[in-house]
């Protein structure tokens, strides 16, 4: 059996200061959006101490 290895860990970086704040699991296989932009997801952020758009980076610290 091909074992998938569909998922990815990408990071979720805050828009405005750029700090990291989340990482999170990523299935490929439920993402048909290639090509379409990064996901944007509103989260609170401790250094901004507020919430804000926070954006996908595959580039984890
Ligand atoms: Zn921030």
């Amino acid at each position: 059996m091909a074992k998938k290895g569909a998922r990815e860990l990408v990071a979720l970086i805050c828009s405005f200061c750029k700090s990291q704040n989340y990482i999170t699991e990523r299935n490929k296989v439920n993402m048909d959006t290639k090509g379409k932009g990064k996901l944007q997801i509103n989260k609170f952020c401790k250094t901004c101490r507020k919430v804000t758009p926070h954006k996908e980076t595959t580039k984890l610290k």
